[in-house]
């Protein structure tokens, strides 16, 4: 009898993780609570794969040999639980997609935040080092999907802390971890050592033919460290002290020592700026030199990367004005980072839906360098709270557009706009895409 998978959730992951399963010869089915996209439930169509949408039916799913689960799906889903008290194997899309892979290897990038922008960097530099290759993962590209319908020798994969959950014996070639600091707690019963047992779940299978690229400045990252015995070679980057197999950053030169090979260059021909880009750049030079790409390759692809839209996107200058679009920034940390690499006076947008942030890991940097702070979110008590006392202006709105007149009003020629929220974005808008958008629609307009 064929394999039978079920596969919970149809959304990019799912319906790639469906196409792959049916290529492998697997018995698939598709469950989706919710409503299914338009495109995806065509994919489903044409490649004669069942699927079911607005129910899981209990009876089609629990006679799976082994399901697959979305990662947006928790564990307290009643399903999912009822999945798992029949013991059915229960697997993500990733652990998939390692099993189906062949020979090629695979780059896992993971980390609280940074993810999205050194995984497009890697890629970057790979594609200009002439490396069949594509980028995958949480970025938005379904991997199991690229397996299917046109396999590389290479996957460039952000992987993001739920799909990690879900991973059994998957196992990277190159695993880089950029950083860890509290978020998703909700999905972790609050507890922040789970979160942070998921993320090094990254490492779990590695041999001593793999590497690990992390940062080693990283409190969180280093002391966990301690406790394990990574079965790897491990490639630390700092930008506090040297490293002899790894990378640092001395004052404005990057220094990447990677076998014989040894990379040097000045941050200021990196082209994405400030200082947690120091930290995405370096991880992704070092990713690059283990993948044996050549320094001169490395040099140019650093220097001609062009940024990713909503992550410290500028936007425009008006009348003096800057406006810098960081609509991505969903938690304090990122925001954090956002502002300390400012050197104009800042009005910063922030505020929306708050996902358990404590503000004062701000306070410093707000008070050096905030002249106003423009509330953009429904409730923004936490905000007014925070800050009343140390920003001597602060202003609400409810729209991206209300929110950039009012930041262009309190703001003279020489200063920045900065939307970098550190919050979600639901209560105004349908996600980060879309305040980014409004954010720069409304500039557009001034
Ligand atoms: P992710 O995919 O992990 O969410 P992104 O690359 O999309 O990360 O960036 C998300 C937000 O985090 C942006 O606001 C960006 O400016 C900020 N950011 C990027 N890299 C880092 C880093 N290394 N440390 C802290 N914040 C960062």
């Amino acid at each position: 009898m064929a394999h039978r998978i079920v596969i919970l959730g149809a959304g990019e992951s799912g319906v790639g993780a469906a196409l792959l399963s049916k290529k492998k010869g697997y018995e698939v089915f598709v469950s989706d609570a919710g409503v299914i996209k338009e495109k995806y439930k065509k994919k489903l169509f044409d490649n004669e794969i069942e699927f079911e949408e607005g129910k899981h039916t209990a009876e089609i799913i629990l006679n799976a040999n082994e399901v697959l689960k979305s990662p947006g799906i928790p564990e307290t889903n009643k399903m999912v639980i009822a999945i798992r008290e029949k013991g059915i194997e229960v697997i993500g899309e990733f652990e998939l997609a390692y099993r189906c892979k062949g020979d090629s290897k695979i780059v896992a990038i993971t980390g609280s935040n940074g993810k999205s922008t050194t995984t497009a960097l890697i890629y970057h530099i790979c594609q200009k080092a002439g490396l069949d290759c594509a980028l995958v993962g949480n970025i938005g590209y379904s991997i199991a999907a690229q397996i299917a319908e046109d396999p590389k020798m290479l996957y460039v994969a952000e992987i993001s802390s739920f799909q990690l959950d879900d991973i059994k014996t998957f196992r990277p070639d190159i695993a880089v971890l950029l950083n860890i600091t509290e978020d998703h707690l909700d999905r972790y019963n609050y507890q922040f050592e789970n979160y942070i047992n998921s993320k090094f779940r990254v490492i779990l299978n590695q041999n001593k033919n793999d590497y690990f690229i992390y940062n080693d400045d990283d409190e969180i990252i280093t002391k966990k460290l301690k406790t394990l015995i990574p079965n790897t070679n491990p490639l630390p980057f700092s930008m506090k002290h040297e490293i002899k197999k790894g990378g640092n950053i001395k004052g404005d030169q990057m220094m990447l020592r990677i076998q014989e090979e040894r990379v040097s260059m000045s941050i200021y021909d990196f082209a994405l700026k400030g200082k947690h880009n120091n930290y995405n750049t370096m991880a992704a030079g070092i990713a690059a030199a283990t993948l044996g790409i050549r320094k001169d390759k490395i040099r140019e692809a650093v220097k001609d990367f062009q940024s990713l839209e909503h992550r410290m996107e500028f936007v425009a200058t008006v009348r003096g004005v800057e406006f810098i679009n960081d609509s991505k920034s969903t938690n304090t940390n990122s925001t954090w980072f956002a502002l300390e690499s400012m050197n104009k006076p800042t009005v910063l947008i922030l505020g929306g839906v708050d996902k358990g942030n404590d503000y004062e890991l701000m306070n410093e940097l707000v008070a050096q360098k905030v002249k106003a702070i423009v509330c953009l979110g429904n409730d923004n008590k936490k905000i007014l709270e925070a800050f009343k006392d140390k920003v001597p202006v602060i202003v609400e709105a409810d729209s991206a557009k209300k929110a950039v007149n009012a930041a262009f009003k309190l703001s003279v020629k020489g200063d920045v706009v900065l939307l970098s929220p550190a919050c979600a974005s639901f209560d105004l808008f349908k996600n980060y895409e879309d305040r980014g958008v409004q954010f720069k629609e409304a500039v557009k307009e001034l």
